[in-house]
């Protein structure tokens, strides 16, 4: 379905773990941010594409190598991608492309486009690296911490900001790479957000959010939940579960999340 629309922006829905998946069709810019899940979501997203008037040369965003985000890849053959060098040089390629064939064989789920790992024609190696598409800019901030290989991308003028994994407003932190690095990319969204530069935020699962308070509001959500996990696992505490799943709905979706958080907070920090 289609969550969110603006005369340059569209944000599609998917019914599994509000996925987004983005376009973005104005200043002669065609791009796509992660298109995905279930087989007749991508074809609907590539039927989108296709009755389009006047199309451009398609930029094609991956956030991040996690398969529900590069899943729709092989329905844009003739798209540029862009992901991070850590994407490109990732040690967990075979892995996702698994966890793909094994979800549509558990749901019997068959695609009419090839699934493999995404080939990338554009690199993001640095902060603040950009990418002019037609009259739009993107520009991109590598944005490890949820898993190692993470981007940030902003398109301007619109102000348009896709986060990955970042603050959702389904989603608590769910941290599989590195809490240290998790927090170095929530500071580059407040600075972002701080800047003005934001106009929209897009997560990669959840709500579009509009409004500079929301956004703020959706950091200190994530700091929250960080500070407490800290709190209690240094200083011996039980971490309040019942505050957590009255603001998390999803809990037998995410609890396990919940755990595996804690699993690598007692690693990172030698605990
Ligand atoms: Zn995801």
């Amino acid at each position: 379905m289609i969550q969110f629309k603006t005369r340059t922006l569209t944000i599609f829905e998917s019914a599994l773990f509000r996925t987004t998946s983005g376009l973005y069709t104005g200043n002669g810019a065609l791009v796509l941010v992660d298109p995905t899940w279930l087989p007749d979501e991508v074809a609907a997203i590539r039927h989108y594409l296709d009755d389009l008037t006047g199309k451009q040369g398609l930029h094609l965003i991956f956030t991040h190598s996690d398969y529900d985000h590069i899943i729709g890849d092989g329905a844009f053959p003739e798209a540029k991608t862009v992901a991070s060098r850590a994407f490109t040089e990732s040690a967990d390629k075979a892995e996702q492309v698994r966890l793909i064939r094994e979800f549509d064989e558990k749901y019997y789920l068959d695609r009419h486009y090839p699934v493999g790992y995404p080939e990338i024609d554009f690199v993001i190696d640095e902060d603040e690296q950009f990418l002019a598409a037609g009259e739009a800019r993107l520009s991109f901030w590598l944005a490890p911490g949820h898993n190692p290989d993470g981007i940030l991308t902003l398109i301007e003028p619109d102000g348009i900001l896709f986060a990955g994994d970042y603050l959702s407003d389904a989603e608590f932190p769910f941290v599989y790479h590195s809490f240290r690095a998790y927090r170095e990319t929530l500071v580059k969204i407040d600075i972002l957000v701080r800047s003005g530069r934001v106009r929209v935020l897009i997560p990669g699962h959840g709500s579009v959010c509009t409004a500079t308070e929301e956004m703020q509001k959706r950091l200190s959500a994530a700091h929250a939940y960080l500070d407490t996990l800290e709190d209690c696992l240094l200083n011996n505490k039980p971490f309040p579960e019942q505050q957590l799943w009255s603001d998390y709905k999803y809990k037998a979706g995410q609890q396990e999340y919940h755990e595996k958080n804690i699993e690598l907070f007692r690693r990172e920090f030698g605990l």
